[in-house]
């Protein structure tokens, strides 16, 4: 994303809309864009309505208001001048969209923002089968994001404690080697508002799992949170809330997939799907 200089007029209306706080106001008095912080989540763009006033009349008008005491600023959710114009994002730097545009499709799933759909449609896909545990780790969030070289220390640690990642997440599509969980070198400098990292595990390696999660936020310099899914057996009970308490997690459970949607096959799955 970039703000013209020719068109800003320096109304900073932009500044607290930034989702990662990357845009501010320069020395020259007119807004900027920290293209290193940025993340390409078009929230600026979206979120300010657009007027089309004469910028060297509206600064104009500013300055003469301002020395007697008064001020010009336009309604606050608005750019009186269209500054902003829209970057035409080439590879690396695309990927930062991809992931922090919730309007962007992601091309290797088809889903939109961070592109997964994880286990809310088990029902029908069975990416957790009984006697798995799906987990997903959300690194990031709004006002702080996510660099991929940070995600990868997670998944090398998650690599290592003998999970598999789920096939039809973007973050696993971007891996250059599933096995010890690297991800592509020329995407590790990238920034995104938040991605999901999905995995699976036995029940047996459950207790393990969430071992490395807890390593991995001790050291992380994001936001990480963790979610955990399982298949649930016909009477309702299940086994993972047991090895949950174990590990010192308080149970509750914060979602249920009812089974709306049936599988054709009737004999892989019975329950429905927790989270
Ligand atoms: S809202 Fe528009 S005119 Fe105002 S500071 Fe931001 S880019 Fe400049
Ligand atoms: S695209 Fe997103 S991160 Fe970049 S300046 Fe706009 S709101 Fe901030």
């Amino acid at each position: 994303m970039k703000i013209s200089k020719e068109r800003c007029v320096g109304c900073a209306n932009c500044v607290p809309i930034c989702s990662v706080g990357a845009i501010y106001i320069g020395d020259d008095g007119l807004a900027e864009i920290n293209t290193e912080t940025c993340v390409e989540c078009h929230n600026c763009y979206r979120s300010l309505s657009f007027e089309h006033l004469q910028p060297g009349l509206t600064r104009t008008i500013r300055r003469v208001l301002k020395k007697m005491s008064l001020r010009f600023q336009p309604d606050p959710d608005v750019c009186p001048t269209e500054a902003f114009i829209p970057d035409e994002l080439s590879w690396p730097r695309i990927v930062r969209r991809a992931f922090s545009d919730p309007m962007v499709t992601h091309e290797s799933t088809g889903v939109h923002g961070r592109g997964t759909e994880e286990v809310k449609t088990n029902d029908v896909s069975h990416r957790i089968k009984a006697g798995d545990v799906g987990v997903v780790i959300e690194f990031g969030r709004p006002g702080i994001g996510v660099y991929f070289r940070e995600v990868q220390k997670a998944t090398m640690a998650l690599a290592a404690a003998g999970v598999v990642f789920e096939e039809g997440n973007p973050v696993t599509q971007m891996m250059a080697d599933r096995a010890i969980g690297t991800i592509r070198e020329d995407v590790l400098d990238e920034k995104v508002l938040s991605c999901i990292v999905e995995v699976t595990v036995s029940l047996a390696d459950t207790a393990k799992a969430l071992q490395t999660v807890k390593q991995i936020c001790r050291a992380a310099e994001t936001v990480i949170s963790i979610g955990v899914s399982t298949v649930c057996n016909e009477d309702g009970s299940e086994p993972l809330r047991e090895i949950l308490e174990r590990e010192g997690y308080q149970t509750g459970w914060a979602k249920v997939n009812l089974g709306l949607g049936r599988a054709s096959n009737a004999s892989i799955s019975t329950g429905g799907t927790r989270s």
